[in-house]
């Protein structure tokens, strides 16, 4: 997906405090563009938190009607330093980049594409696709892996029941990291837990993590308890480091995402497309694309629903803001 926002507004979290046991943060709508264009709901980045572990960017989005929005349609566009994770729930986009990748998302299926030095890419929803419903997420990726070539991975993780549901089913799906005796194979450049969560009317889960990460806990659908604390539709409950459970329950049908990692420790430049580490990085990468360079390769195929394809078809990167892009950290840092 490409980024919009590229001068984003700023909106402190709730309840917010030092001393609150969950981080709630809430969404702000940003639309994709084009005249009929998605909304997504984005709960990271915002002023009170850049990153949970190396997660960088969570953009949540549908069920969408497509008959109405006119469903995904995203061009070829760049990215560096960081890899993105689309994960469905409902409908399917067709993804293509330069490394020839040309691949289905799919509900239930993980593609984590690494851009490190350089990639392209274009994702547009299928034509059997009527509801288009999912998260879009990045990884930043850490000074020592951010330059590595662009790389793409899939795979489809086995639903595991989880323990501590009481009699009351609940499902997840461990698309990156462990969870519940549940691993993922595919390798990250830092730890990471990526896992959707289904729990049925009354689940109460007491999920074993690692005491290192700090955890995100994303509403899908469904009102749920993170650690006793309510989270409505739509907002992210963050977990500091140093807990060895993470407690979610739900009195109705549920689904949520489960985020986590080590605090990244990195300060990053995030802007459009691009995370790097400094202004003139951010300024360099735009350059790059701008004047088609090699760095980001060709992504074959494109036919945007306008019929332009080719290098006529490539999404123009927006103009750079007057001022200059500062590094984020955590929120230790900005605090
Ligand atoms: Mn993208």
């Amino acid at each position: 997906m490409s980024n919009t926002e590229v001068a984003p507004p700023e909106f402190a979290s709730a309840p917010g405090g030092t001393d609150a046991p969950v981080e709630v943060l809430t969404p702000r709508a940003v639309p994709l563009g084009g005249p009929r264009a998605m909304t997504v709901r984005r709960t990271l980045p915002q002023r009170a938190r850049t990153l949970i572990g190396a997660w960088c960017f969570v953009d949540h989005y549908g069920p969408d009607d497509t008959a109405a929005s006119g469903g995904m349609d995203v061009p070829p566009h760049p990215h560096t330093g960081l890899a993105t994770v689309s994960w469905l729930f409902t409908g399917e986009v067709e993804h293509r980049d330069s490394l020839g990748t040309h691949a289905l998302v799919r509900p239930g299926e993980l593609n984590l594409m690494t851009g490190g030095h350089g990639i392209a890419h274009s994702e547009v929803s299928t034509p059997d696709t009527t509801v288009l419903h999912g998260v879009q997420l990045w990884v930043a990726l850490p000074d020592h892996a951010r330059d590595v070539p662009r790389a793409f991975a899939h795979h489809v993780p086995e639903p595991v029941t989880l323990d501590g549901a009481t009699d009351t089913p609940a499902t997840a799906r461990v698309f990156l990291g462990s969870l519940a005796g549940s691993a993922s194979p595919v390798a990250t450049a830092t730890p990471l837990l990526g896992a959707e969560i289904l729990l049925a009317p009354g689940a109460r889960l007491t999920l074993p993590v690692d005491a290192t990460f700090e955890h995100g806990v994303l509403v899908d659908r469904g009102r749920v308890t993170l650690q006793g604390q309510p989270l409505e539709r739509g907002e992210l409950g963050v977990l500091p480091p140093g807990r060895t459970t993470v407690e979610v329950g739900a009195d109705e049908d549920a689904r949520v995402v489960l985020l986590g990692g080590p605090p990244f420790g990195e300060e990053i430049v995030m802007w459009w497309n691009f995370v790097g580490r400094s202004h003139e990085e951010i300024v360099a990468f735009r350059a790059a694309w701008e004047a088609g360079d090699e760095r980001f390769g060709e992504v074959e195929g494109y036919v945007g629903r306008d019929g332009r394809r080719g290098a006529a078809a490539r999404l123009p990167a927006p103009a750079l803001p007057h001022a200059t892009i500062r590094p984020r950290g955590n929120p230790t840092h900005e605090r």
